[in-house]
């Protein structure tokens, strides 16, 4: 696929380069409640909607990034408590249709990239139990879990366990604050508790909510100023009003420990 103009010109431009940005649009994207909202005239938007606005911001930055354009206005529902971003490009739109398998020369061109995909999905699969330590990923696709399992063990050196049936078919579920009912069965993996210290310091997630609730369960975290603006940073809360900052833990342990 090349960046040519599109044969429906629909919207923007892509031109697919392996780069962090587009490694995170691949992780948000593989998450169970991302391209299946295919209402009419939508079929080439690239969108998300979540509650956590950070994640909608992050998503929005990598985006444009991407197809080298501003970032595009968040929207707010009157009633919901979500907000959404969305772009139109037929290139991309097909480009992240393909099976992951078209993929993983994206999401492992290197470790930064690995990340950042790693980082998505977690962002968009991810949870963490108000202990701050259990740290999961659910999906219906126990392949992709297995996938991410390998790329957390192999660049990372995160110990993993599972996939495990959890939640059946037919029950509720409730992601990014909207209820659906499972069409399939859900799976879970498990990042070993000795690790999550390891996950948040070479990976981390942007949803604040998420990240405090791990950063209480260490202690004390300070935000610095990275200073590089534009560059991404695969450490913990990628964006404020004033750029790029990220999390160091104060008192260097061994993440393992
Ligand atoms: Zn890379």
């Amino acid at each position: 696929m090349r960046g040519i103009s599109s044969p429906l010109n629909s919207g923007h431009q892509f031109n697919p380069e392996p780069t962090p940005a587009l490694a995170y649009i691949i992780g948000v994207e593989t998450g169970d409640g991302f391209l299946n909202q295919k209402r009419r005239g939508y079929q080439y938007r690239i969108r998300l909607r979540a509650v956590d606005i950070e994640f909608v911001e992050a998503f929005n930055q990598a985006v444009a990034e991407v197809l080298q354009c501003r970032p595009h206005r968040l929207w707010k529902g009157k009633k919901s408590r979500e907000t959404e971003v969305e772009f139109g490009s037929y290139l991309l739109h097909k480009f992240l249709s393909q099976p992951l398998q078209s993929l993983t020369a994206f999401i492992e061109h290197c470790r930064r990239c690995a990340a950042a995909f790693l980082r998505g999905f977690f962002d968009s699969e991810g949870s963490i139990d108000v202990s701050g330590r259990a740290l999961t990923a659910s999906n219906t696709d126990i392949d992709l879990l297995r996938y991410v399992q390998y790329l957390l063990t192999v660049y990372f050196g995160i110990e993993t366990t599972g996939p495990r049936l959890g939640t059946k078919k037919g029950s509720i579920l409730t992601r990014r604050g909207r209820s659906y009912v499972r069409k399939a069965d859900c799976y879970y993996i498990y990042v070993r508790r000795t690790c999550v210290g390891h996950f948040f310091s070479e990976i981390g997630l942007t949803i604040q909510r998420k990240t405090a609730r791990f950063e209480k369960s260490i202690g004390s975290w300070v935000s610095v100023e990275n200073g590089k603006r534009g560059e991404w940073d695969s450490n913990p809360r990628v964006l404020t009003d004033k750029g790029l900052a990220i999390l160091r833990p104060t008192r260097l342990g061994d993440p393992r420990s």
